[in-house]
């Protein structure tokens, strides 16, 4: 499939299900929330989804109160008391471990949208490769898809660490749910952990079977000299 092919489609892209107006759903109890976050860190990396130190995750436990994963650790090898809890201006209220710089992001996810209970951020490799070429999952090809998981849009680049970031996808999460970071990766948020982690699964699996069906692969489009020399420091 080219990509004139692609701007034939009547349909794609007019598919989102996030739920707005439904009852909003309970905080996950901190422990509860702690251990369900090592369990979705171990699902990722042992996935494929986040390699090395990449990724992190994150749950409201309370009106503005959040846990998360910390910066520069694998998060399959992840102990409860690497964890941090913050709140939503990224004040540390407990825990030792520096937090990620791409929790801002996270916290622009609850702000921005008053149903999210969990944030997910990976690295997962077919969605992420859509993510550099440049192309939204927006091609209404599976049911399951359409169902479940809608059109996943793609959040213009911003330097990875920045607040420019959390602006980056901040138009999209209230109506959908997730989104591809150009040149970057993937945000999937949810009701709950396994929501945000189901939502994620969904994603890579939508943009496999978009690859298999012939969208990719595109060239990527390149990041910027100027990026580039900010990303090297
Ligand atoms: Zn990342």
């Amino acid at each position: 499939m080219t990509g004139e092919d692609r701007k034939d489609s009547d349909t794609r892209g007019a598919y989102s299900i996030e739920k707005t107006d439904r009852l909003y759903p309970d905080y996950l109890p901190e422990q509860e929330a702690r251990l369900g976050i090592l369990h979705a860190g171990k699902r990722l990396y042992d996935r494929g989804y986040v390699v090395a130190n990449d990724g992190n995750i994150s749950c409201l436990t309370a009106p503005g109160q959040i846990w998360a994963t910390p910066t520069g650790v694998s998060k399959g090898f992840m102990t409860e008391e690497m964890l941090i809890k913050s709140d939503l201006e990224g004040h540390i209220l407990e825990g030792t471990w520096a937090p990620s710089t791409e929790l801002m992001m996270h916290m622009r996810v609850y702000k921005e949208n008053p149903g999210a209970r969990a944030a997910i951020h990976a690295h997962s490799p077919v969605a992420t490769a859509f993510a550099c070429a440049g192309i939204p999952l927006d091609l209404p090809i599976l049911a399951e898809a359409v169902a479940m998981q809608g059109h996943v849009p793609l959040a213009p680049f911003a330097l990875p660490g920045t607040p420019a970031v959390a602006e980056s996808i901040a138009p999209f999460c209230l109506a959908y749910t997730g989104v591809l970071l150009a040149n970057h990766g993937v945000l999937t948020w949810g009701a709950s952990l396994s929501e945000a982690l189901y939502r994620m699964e969904r994603v890579e699996y939508y943009a496999h079977l978009l690859m298999l069906t012939g969208v990719l692969p595109q060239p990527a489009k390149l990041i910027s000299p100027e990026n580039i020399a900010k990303l090297r420091g």
